[in-house]
């Protein structure tokens, strides 16, 4: 077994069904920069996320921004 994660390959937003456009989910590696980083995901975008993708998929950048 290793240990070392790899991203899952998530490339949809869980909330409007478009491209997030996670550099990780894309590669599959986690040495990416992403826009996902840098940004700062609404407190709101994050409540509307299916528990079972919350920590799975990355949103866009549109509805990260939502409500913030
Ligand atoms: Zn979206």
């Amino acid at each position: 077994m290793t240990d070392s994660p790899t991203p899952l390959p998530n490339v949809i937003c869980p909330l409007c069904g478009g491209a997030n456009e996670c550099a990780p989910a894309e590669s599959g590696r986690f040495d990416l920069e992403c826009w996902c980083r840098t940004v700062r995901i609404s407190a709101e975008a994050l409540a509307r996320i299916p528990p079972e993708l919350a920590g799975k998929a990355c949103l866009c950048p549109r509805c990260a921004a939502v409500g913030g």
